[in-house]
């Protein structure tokens, strides 16, 4: 057997892996399997899952959204949000890093004849009123028609204050723009801000928030939005062949996590904190600071690869990824798991 690219004997060496690469890596415990096994169900694409009608609820009066859509994941979920608010030759203005733009295929330019325009983001990921302003087009046969402005938030774990993001909205509102915001770690923005999810959302027509991240569940995410925008989204997703059937199975690990891990958010964040303290007394070793549950690491060149093989050998999967990479805390990292990890690195870099 081989885990992560780790042969027996290297995961051997330890008897836990502790798997820094995603927050998606989490498996569901025996709580929340035991919530899948007890869920009610029913044919979805009839409305009849008491489940995930459920989740669609308590995900809408949560965001203060008036309607959700239980989605197979956060692509599908912003692909699907795209496609239902910009018609083929409408644009949308994304910054472009944003998963949206960056990350997902270009589905809504290939499966909606949706135009993209990409801005550039600061260091945090933000993107700024004027810019947004500045490239909305005027009415001319000439141009695409401008739509929609695609917000993220937590960008590569970085918090966007409420306040800039209400200033974008305001520009879009004020051209008639709607507002999407890609939340796939809202609540990690929620639970930093203090502030109730709602008023994280409160800048956007329509969220799209992953369960399958942070929250700890195996699969899916929620879109939500007006009444009518989730109409529109649920015949898509029918169309691209997500309508599911007793999917209340998956549904009851969305709502499990709701109940029980949103809060517990806060020691993800702590723990990566900690462990980006540890990490920065490493000579030679560059750690940006924290905001979530992200912390951004940039080993040399030199450094990477054999700094990899010697977390492995003990139990440690870090990610590739250059010039910075990425290690992210959650539901399945303790704190003796940092103080292990700190301790590796520690090893490493005094050779
Ligand atoms: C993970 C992620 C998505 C997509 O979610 P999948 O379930 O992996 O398709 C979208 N946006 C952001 C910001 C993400 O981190």
């Amino acid at each position: 057997m081989s885990y992560a690219g780790m042969t027996d004997v290297e995961a051997s060496a330890s008897n836990r892996i502790v798997d820094l690469r995603s927050d998606t890596v989490t498996r569901p415990g025996e709580s929340m399997r035991r919530a899948m096994a007890e869920a009610e169900v029913g044919d979805d694409v009839y409305g009849e899952d008491a489940t995930i009608n459920a989740l669609e609820e308590k995900v809408a009066a949560l965001l203060g959204k008036e309607a959700g859509l239980f989605m197979a994941s956060g692509t599908q979920s912003n692909l699907i949000a795209l496609l239902s608010h910009c018609q083929r030759g409408e644009e949308y203005i994304a910054g472009e890093e944003y998963h949206v733009f960056a990350e997902e295929a270009g589905g809504a330019s290939v499966l909606g004849g949706v135009v993209a325009h990409p801005l550039s983001v600061d260091a945090r990921g933000a993107i700024t009123p004027g810019q947004v302003e500045s490239r909305i087009k005027p009415d001319d046969f000439h141009y695409p028609v401008t739509r929609l402005v695609c917000l993220e938030n937590t960008f590569s774990g970085h918090v966007q204050p409420i306040a800039e993001q209400e200033a974008i909205a305001a520009v879009a509102r004020r051209h008639g723009l709607s507002v999407h915001l890609d939340g796939a770690r809202l609540m990690n923005a929620a639970v930093a801000l203090g502030q109730p999810p709602a008023a994280v959302g409160a800048c956007a027509d329509s969220i799209s928030l992953c369960l399958s991240k942070g929250l700890g569940a195996p699969v899916g995410s929620v879109l939500s939005g007006t009444s009518d925008f989730i109409a529109r989204a649920r015949r898509l997703r029918k169309m691209l062949g997500g309508g599911m059937r007793q999917g209340g199975v998956l549904a009851a690990c969305g709502l499990h996590a709701l109940d029980h891990n949103i809060d517990r958010l806060a020691e993800d964040h702590a723990n990566a904190r900690r462990l980006a303290e540890g990490l920065a007394k490493c000579k030679g070793l560059d750690v940006d600071p924290v905001e979530t549950n992200m912390i951004f690491i940039a080993p040399t060149e030199e450094d990477l690869e054999p700094l990899r093989a010697h977390l492995a050998a003990r139990g440690i999967i870090i990610a590739a990824q250059r010039p910075r990479t990425r290690l992210v805390t959650h539901l399945d990292i303790t704190s003796e798991d940092v103080e292990r990890t700190i301790e590796t690195f520690g090893e490493f870099y005094k050779g």
